[in-house]
């Protein structure tokens, strides 16, 4: 009865074809289970398809982006700037490295990283800029990359959650130095297991990053020419996300046609406490759909009672995170805590039917008329 917020059913339509891979794979003369044909075969269709130089398939978008940052030469006394708003590897992979994180704001209604507050935060010791695409809308990045270009730093772009979007005609991934996907189940490419691409247009970088995301071995068997991982692609999954590929691009208009219908219903919430992300298809992505509610915990119960599965994420800044605390000076993060206070993600997957979707916009709206009802007139400018 209740519209999950993903989907147990995410490969139902494919179910025989990953049997069918795992036959293949499994019994194939090769008995060649990782970093083979296969892999070779997504990372080329992805480059073609993005026009980027190299993309780099490796163990998920965590090693990728860690794989990035190593090949850059991030390490001990260097700074990284990243988004105080996000998910965890954002800052960890920094730290793994023996880097510094340094948390910057977001900008309030798209939530992500505020390039104006990521330069005062650049000094002596920057090394580089991560951007990420927040759910719906992608970072700023020609303002990051002007940045970044101007004193000098490279420039990262986490874009995990934001396969197959575009600004200004350029694809996601491909406005970094470095970026990537993950294939992690419930990402909008996402696969029956650990995955991710690191894209570049360095093809140097691109080299470094296979070498270490094997060992640091250049070709030459049990030669290591740098201290690198175990992040290496595993051909089922290669080969189940080839046969995926083709279907991608109708299941990202299907998640931006939904979002487009719920922006359209929702734009009308605005002066009820309830904001969706900007409207249209520039520079947009719908990993999940976020909107911010100034009730957002009694939107979620209301939704709940309806049948309707909504997420909160992320319920607290980086810097407030028990991990990252320690790292944090004693700054705020506003605008990043106002995003904690208010945003509640709501289902966008590609097989919701026309009536779920009709049913959750309806839920959420019932909940703002009932809302702006009981808070009546008098509630001051908003
Ligand atoms: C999912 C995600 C990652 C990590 O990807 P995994 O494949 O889960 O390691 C990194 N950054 C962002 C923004 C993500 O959403």
């Amino acid at each position: 009865m209740t519209i999950p917020f993903f989907p147990p059913d995410l490969f139902a339509a494919d179910r025989d074809a990953l049997v069918e891979t795992v036959r293949m794979i499994g019994g194939g003369p090769a008995q060649k289970f990782i970093l083979g044909d296969q892999t070779r075969r997504l990372e080329r269709e992805l480059g073609h398809m993005l026009g980027a130089a190299d993309v780099v398939a490796c163990g998920s978008g965590t090693g990728a982006l860690t794989l990035i940052l190593h090949a850059m030469g991030i390490g001990a006394g260097d700074e990284v700037i990243v988004p105080a708003f996000g998910c965890a590897p954002l800052a960890a992979t920094v730290v793994n490295l023996g880097a510094v994180p340094v948390f910057a704001d977001i900008r309030p209604h798209t939530m992500v990283l505020d390039p104006e507050e990521v330069e005062p935060l650049i000094g002596a010791r920057t090394r580089a800029i991560v951007g990420a695409h927040m759910f719906s809308v992608m970072a700023d990045m020609p303002r990051l990359r002007e940045i970044a270009d101007r004193h000098g730093l490279r420039l990262v772009e986490d874009s995990a959650v934001a396969q197959g979007a575009t600004l200004r005609g350029r694809p996601a991934g491909t406005w970094g130095d470095a970026g990537l996907f993950s294939f992690v189940q419930v990402k909008t490419f996402g696969g029956p297991g650990e995955g991710g691409v690191v894209v570049t247009d360095d093809t140097s970088l691109g080299h470094t990053v296979r070498m270490l995301r094997n060992h640091g071995q250049d070709g030459q068997r049990f030669r290591y020419e740098r201290i690198g991982y175990n992040s290496r692609f595993d051909e089922v999954l290669a080969a189940f996300q080839l046969h995926r590929l083709p279907g991608l691009a109708a299941r990202l208009e299907r998640r931006a046609r939904i979002a487009d219908y719920y922006t359209e219903r929702f734009t009308e919430l605005r002066d009820r406490g309830i904001i969706p992300p900007p409207p249209g298809r520039e520079g947009r992505c719908y990993y999940v759909y976020c909107l911010l509610a100034d009730d957002r915990d009694a939107l979620g119960d209301h939704l709940a009672v309806h049948g309707v599965a909504s997420h909160v994420y992320y319920p607290v800044p980086l810097p407030r995170q028990p991990a990252f605390a320690h790292l944090a000076a004693e700054r705020a993060w506003p605008r990043a805590e106002d995003a904690c206070r208010r945003i509640l993600a709501i289902p966008v997957y590609p097989h919701l039917t026309d009536c779920q979707v009709e049913h959750i916009a309806d839920t959420v709206c019932a909940f703002a008329g009932e809302h702006a009802a009981v808070r009546g007139p008098d509630t001051g400018p908003r």
